[in-house]
C-alpha cells in the first residue's frame, strides 16, 4: 500500500497516509483538525532508489 505524505494547508503541518488505490481519500490534520490538506510528491515517489538505500523498505525512513 502505497504513503504519501500530506500537508496541512493552515498550519503547515505534514503528515503521512496510506491510500488504498484508486480510492478517494479525505484526510484532516491532526494537529488543526483541517480538512485542507495537499497531497506532496514526496522522495518516495521520485525514486528513493537512486540513493541506493535498500534497508528501508517503506522509503520514508530518515525523514523526519
Ligand atoms: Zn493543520
Amino acid at each position: 500500500m502505497p504513503i504519501f505524505e500530506y500537508r496541512c494547508n493552515k498550519c503547515g503541518h505534514k503528515m503521512e497516509f496510506l491510500e488504498k488505490s484508486g480510492g478517494k481519500n479525505k484526510h484532516s490534520c491532526a494537529k488543526c483538525g483541517s480538512s485542507d490538506m495537499q497531497k506532496l510528491f514526496s522522495s518516495f515517489a521520485v525514486g528513493k532508489s537512486s540513493q541506493g538505500n535498500g534497508a528501508c523498505p517503506t522509503g520514508t525512513c530518515g525523514l523526519s
